[in-house]
């Protein structure tokens, strides 16, 4: 560990307060890795098999509750909930992801629904909306390149430029140039601008500057860039690398206003449309490229399981009837060439027999005397695996006993189901970061940034990739821009879980999971299955999960919150762990979509009882709600939307308990001041809506580098008092500590020196300041302040020789 400050006493504070509440806990974390628990609770409408089958189409809809305590059974019984709960004074409103059978199951279950909020006609505009703009865009180049190609004496160049535009600010003088250019779908290179010095001096005398492309979604759109210039040039040229020239004059921006923390010149809107994870790394990957002594890609160390199945198919309508058959091979690598026959043989007194001829498996079912067929499901289960186990591995349907006859069945097809193109890969996917900063070591302060934990949220890893390229291209020309990368240690992976999110483009646009398979044969392995498999790469993590008897995520592999196997049982998870622990990281982010929420620890409790993941100090829910408040004036400013107070906030208090999600491990383990986006109104809204939340969040994205900056350089001490009350107990005086800025306060009522270890002054309550201490009259009160950056008051050494701590005695002033 590195010794930032501040980070020695929160990891001890940390732990005496999971040891104080470990005996509360319902099962230890010792058990972890043991069959999972049941979750604490009685209420029968608990453990509802939701029974979501693959075919069926997910929406979003509204499920009515009377109050806290039924949205607790209803978090239990694992639905797939979005982001989104309303209090009001009728009920609580939130949003269920649900196919019609678990529509069914609900109201079965007692629950009452609303509206129908988002369906797959949605998703589906969307992905039409971005195909258009991608086709749009490839379309304009090709047009561009052709008229390039046919081009007689008259022809315009092959280069255009769109903008140039120029800005100043006290001693700063920056161009903005944008160019399109024929040839910039194929070709990389950068295009040179050239400049004047001012009106009537000659072209160059101002000097040169690059532009290079900006690829968005896989499609060229123009190249872009911003450089300081020492004079306003009149006039720039470009010339492409064929020889053509375009000129155009250079305009004048209007001025930024001072509060603005961007400065003139400052480059946004690096997006174009929705992209996939493939995508996102590919401009990752181009931004290192292009800006390597600022950025470098990571890749993390754990593939993931990769997009891709084993192909399946179940036979038959009825359970006990019924036969499953999965291929051995994955489906691109030979299963979904394989067909199953079951044939009739049309004559009496037939044996059940299997024969297999390549790829194709055919069953010839065995007969009576009448010519009746009567091999069950069980006998053909077991003559498929003796005679074409080596291709395919067949099973009865969900644990039934298979004592049905089967029914003859036409040449079926395995399939993996998957549908996305050849250009997304089959195998386990790397999962990559970029890392930026112009000192990448753990000598610097570490920031984390991580989207996609839930594969269906499209919008936060697009608001990862605006805060890199803003980042990186705001570098050159942007001097508070140079103050963060060159101080700071910034981690952003757009895409924790590539998986799932291929298969939320491409084949489920409601997936919620990774895609990894934890089902059983005798529960939901099969093909129907399909939809419901995976883990919430949320619910995965180590601290106050589900294995720790902890609320809102489940152990049924089918459920929307299945909390996997084990914590950290996934790739996904270990690489977000991997990456948490590096030692210098001290702020995260983590990114998902929707609701407009912006929160922080505890992000679960046990019921019953709600008792909560411990609570952050007074000092430290003073700097998160400080930090907080700059985040989101930040993201108000592009158009002035507002996270309101009431969704902002420890997790358990402005949603719902999330047992073993990643912002629980960073602050607890890891010690880092872990907040969470809930990015935007739903999880795949209409571009221009996608757009503007892209914009506004990627505002406090970079925000928050801002804080962790003024956090590295915070050097002042903070200063604190007591204030002494009568209390309404004879002898007895109330006591309080008054701080200057957000800080923890150690105090002791016994004479001795305080020390990290001494008591820590705590909060009244909820979002109420710090508590009133009764104390006997003129006990004395020795005390110091610490803030979030490490500083101690007066310089004390809270190592039990400093001398300068804060001493009082509790006396009320006289009036
Ligand atoms: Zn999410």
């Amino acid at each position: 560990m590195s010794d930032l400050p501040g980070s020695g006493w929160r990891r001890r504070v940390l732990v005496a307060a999971s040891a104080a509440l470990a005996g509360l806990l319902l099962v230890s974390p010792a058990t972890a890795g043991a069959p999972t628990p049941t979750p604490a609770g009685s209420d029968t409408r608990e453990h509802l098999d939701l029974g979501r089958l693959a075919g069926e189409a997910a929406s979003v809809v509204e499920v009515l509750l009377a109050d806290s305590g039924e949205l607790d059974r209803l978090v239990a019984t694992g639905v797939d909930l979005d982001h989104h709960v309303s209090r009001t004074a009728s009920g609580i409103v939130v949003h269920a992801v649900v196919t019609p059978n678990e529509v069914a199951t609900l109201r079965a279950g007692g629950y009452r629904l609303g509206d129908v909020l988002f369906t797959p006609a949605d998703s589906a505009r969307r992905i039409a909306e971005r195909e258009a703009t991608i086709a749009a865009h490839t379309a304009e180049n090709e047009a561009l390149r052709e008229t390039q190609s046919r081009r007689g004496a008259q022809a315009p160049a092959d280069v255009k430029i769109i903008r140039a535009d120029y800005y100043t600010s006290g001693t700063d003088q920056v161009l903005s140039v944008e160019a399109k250019w024929a040839q910039g779908q194929t070709a990389t290179d950068v295009l040179t601008v050239t400049r004047d010095s001012g009106p009537g001096t000659p072209m160059g005398s101002g000097g040169t500057q690059t532009i290079a492309r900006f690829v968005d979604a896989g499609v060229y759109l123009y190249h872009r860039g911003a450089s300081t210039v020492t004079a306003r040039p009149n006039y720039i040229q470009i010339t492409s690398p064929s020889g053509d020239v375009a000129v155009a004059k250079v305009n004048q921006w209007l001025p930024i206003p001072r509060e603005n923390p961007e400065g003139p010149g400052y480059q946004k809107d690096f997006v174009s449309s929705y992209l996939t994870p493939t995508e996102l790394y590919d401009r990752i990957h181009q931004l290192a490229e292009q800006y390597p002594r600022l950025a470098e890609i990571v890749e993390l160390p754990y593939k993931t399981n990769g997009y891709r199945r084993k192909a399946q198919a179940v036979l038959g309508s009825a359970n006990p009837s019924r036969v499953a058959v999965d291929s051995k091979a994955w489906g691109h690598e030979g299963g979904n060439d394989i067909t199953v026959e079951f044939a009739d043989p049309g004559a009496a007194d037939q044996t059940l027999s299997v024969q297999v001829t390549g790829n194709a498996i055919r069953v010839s079912l065995g007969t009576d005397a009448s010519g009746a067929v009567t091999s069950t499901a069980a006998e053909v289960v077991a003559a498929l695996n003796a005679t074409a186990g080596s291709l395919v591995v067949a099973y009865t349907y969900r644990g039934d006993t298979g004592a049905g006859v089967v029914a003859p069945a036409a040449s079926t097809p395995l399939t993996d189901g998957l549908s996305a193109p050849a250009s997304v890969s089959r195998d386990p996917h790397p999962v990559y970061a970029i890392r930026i900063g112009k000192d990448r070591s753990t000598r610097k302060l570490g920031v984390l940034a991580y989207a996609q934990e839930h594969a269906r949220e499209w919008v936060p890893p697009l608001v990862t990739i605006e805060t890199a390229e803003r980042l990186l291209r705001n570098y050159g020309h942007d001097r508070k821009t140079r103050d963060l990368l060159d101080n700071l240690d910034i981690w952003i992976a757009p895409s924790i879980n590539p998986d799932g999110g291929h298969y939320s483009f491409y084949d489920f646009n409601s997936q919620r999971k990774n895609m990894t398979n934890h089902c059983p044969q005798t529960g939901s392995a099969d093909a129907l299955g399909r939809n419901s498999w995976g883990v919430d790469n949320n619910r995965n993590y180590t601290e106050y999960s589900l294995f720790d008897g902890y609320s809102g995520a489940s152990s049924s592999c089918t459920s929307g919150t299945y909390a996997g196997p084990g914590e950290l049982s996934e790739p996904e998870n270990r690489n977000l762990d991997w990456l948490a622990s590096r030692p210098n990281i001290k702020f995260s982010m983590n990114l998902h979509s929707s609701g407009n929420y912006f929160m922080w620890s505890p992000g679960a409790y046990a019921t019953p009882g709600r008792i909560s993941a411990p609570r952050p100090t007074l000092g430290e829910e003073s700097f998160f709600w400080g930090a907080s408040s700059r985040i989101l004036t930040s993201i108000k400013r592009h158009r002035n939307m507002a996270v309101t107070p009431a969704r902002t906030g420890p997790i358990s208090d402005v949603l719902y308990s999330a047992a073993g999600n990643s912002g629980d491990m960073l602050w607890y383990r890891y010690g880092i001041y872990a907040w969470n986006f809930e990015v935007g109104t739903s999880f795949q809204p209409e571009w221009a809506e996608a757009h503007d939340e892209t914009m506004e969040f990627a505002n406090g994205l970079v925000e928050l580098m801002r804080v962790a900056r003024d956090f590295d350089t915070d050097r002042r001490r903070p200063e604190s008092g007591l204030s002494v009350t009568r209390s309404a107990t004879p002898g007895m005086v109330d006591v309080r500590f008054e701080v200057s800025e957000p800080a923890a306060v150690f105090y002791t009522l016994d004479g001795r020196k305080p020390t990290y270890s001494s008591t820590l002054y705590g909060s009244a309550g909820i979002r109420e300041g710090g508590e009133t201490l009764t104390v006997r009259y003129g006990t004395r009160i020795h005390w110091f302040s610490v803030d979030a950056a490490g500083n101690v008051e007066n310089n004390y050494r809270p190592d039990g020789r400093g001398k300068n701590y804060r001493k009082g005695v509790a006396i009320p002033p006289r009036r």
